[in-house]
């Protein structure tokens, strides 16, 4: 008879060979003393400093949000009770919706239970809907976008990273009247680069495109209000949907698109993943509206997090670390092997208490393993000194090169030849 478990386990083994089986981290994160955590392994208990979370400005945390949360929980109760359909559609997810329209100056917004679900439905269904739809998608690309592009089933092509010639040449060939969608990032989480928003912009009115951005990895941390780099950089009208989650900076759950409100009903009227699953629930809807008005208003968590991060950079260019070019508060470290890259994060760990995911591929491109650092405004200075004597120590317990310090030209230098090379 079939063996299908053996099935399995030869599927995990191929993992193991290629190391790129994940291990999850047991943690507890506790309110109040954010970047703290305990971390639990075979029995043992202790304290440790997380350096990756997404949780990128502690929100996660913060008060408001927290007791938004819990009062809402406490009146409404814990679940939504269905689909948005049939009885789901609760008074905190209507605020939330229009909340988020007015964060990105859009007609219209549309919550989702996760950032993954928005941009798979989002995509595939505003391609679906257009007669023989292009879509032109950039090669870095989050995998929910490449999942939504797949699901649309339409035609595809892939513009090399922020390459705004192959962008237009590929443009320029599918012709004025063709229907054509443009997918891209504004920060790129893995290697914390930026789009050139306002160029794609003009090249998608030159050529008639539509665009769609992902802006998961900058709202609530960009722009005076925190709706993302389309705000910082004034161009929210010149992009026709902007995309986002609730899960990072704004430290909740859920995930959504905003735009035109043709565009929006469209959307919540023919995606199945946003029909056929139950609504966000009352409480996490609260908490979200209530993480995304604070940050409105209040820019002092971004300013402390640009601060700390841009610290975080300098001491480690202090310390030669390979610090890989950054315009943004990722500060990515370039490994460059998955084995040693979990090595480094094992010693991390149970050497310093320092808890840094390793970033191995299919995540980046093999090669480019590293160690992806998110400092919050809760990573102190202290924290910051802390933590580069660990990566000084397990540099050198590992045998990783150290460079002497180097300057921003130096690592700039270092991206051109990587990318030169391929890598
Ligand atoms: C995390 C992530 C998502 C998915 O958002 P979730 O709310 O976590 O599902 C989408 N796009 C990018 C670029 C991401 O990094």
């Amino acid at each position: 008879m079939f063996d299908y478990q053996s099935h399995f386990q030869t599927a995990v083994e191929a993992l193991k060979t290629e190391r790129r089986y994940r291990v999850f981290a047991d943690l507890e994160r506790q309110v109040g003393r954010f970047p703290r955590a305990i971390y639990r392994r075979e029995g043992e208990e202790r304290d440790i400093t997380i350096w990756c979370s997404n949780d990128y400005l502690g929100m996660g945390q913060h008060e408001k949000v927290v007791s938004a949360l819990q009062e809402t929980a406490g009146r409404m109760g814990a679940g939504a009770g269905g689909t948005r359909n049939i009885s789901g559609t609760n008074r905190p997810l209507v605020e939330l919706e229009g909340e988020l329209a007015d964060l990105h100056g859009k007609q219209a917004a549309l919550v989702f239970t996760s950032g993954f679900v928005s941009n798979e439905a989002g995509i595939s269904t505003i391609a679906r809907l257009l007669p023989d739809c292009l879509i032109l998608s950039d090669q870095l690309n989050h995998a929910s976008m490449i999942e939504g592009v797949r699901r649309a089933g339409t035609h595809k092509q892939i513009w090399r990273h922020n390459d705004l010639d192959h962008l237009e040449e590929l443009l320029k060939a599918a012709g004025p009247d063709r229907a054509k969608l443009i997918v891209f990032e504004s920060v790129y989480s893995m290697d914390g680069d930026i789009a050139p928003i306002e160029k794609i912009a003009d090249l998608a009115d030159r050529y008639g495109a539509m665009t769609y951005i992902d802006e998961v990895h900058a709202v609530g941390m960009y722009g005076p209000r925190g709706a993302g780099i389309c705000e910082r950089d004034g161009v929210m009208d010149r992009i026709d949907v902007i995309e986002g989650t609730l899960a990072k900076a704004f430290g909740t759950l859920g995930g959504y698109i905003t735009g035109k409100s043709a565009l929006i009903d469209a959307v919540r009227s023919y995606a199945p993943g946003f029909i056929f699953t139950t609504a966000l629930p009352p409480g996490l809807a609260a908490a979200a509206c209530a993480s995304i008005r604070h940050l409105k208003q209040s820019s002092s968590e971004r300013e402390a997090q640009q601060r700390q991060a841009a610290v975080t950079k300098e001491k480690l260019r202090e310390a030669g670390l390979p610090l890989m070019p950054s315009d943004t508060h990722i500060v990515p470290v370039l490994v460059g092997d998955p084995e040693v890259c979990k090595a480094a994060s094992d010693r991390l760990l149970d050497k310093h208490g320092i808890y840094i995911q390793p970033i191995n591929y299919p995540t980046v491109p093999r090669g480019t393993e590293r160690l992806r650092i998110t400092p919050s405004p809760f990573h102190d200075d202290a924290l910051i000194g802390e933590l580069i004597g660990a990566l000084v120590e397990t540099w050198q317990a590992l045998d990783l090169p150290l460079e002497g310090p180097t300057t921003t030209e130096h690592v700039n230098r270092r991206a051109e030849l990587f990318a030169a090379s391929g890598g």
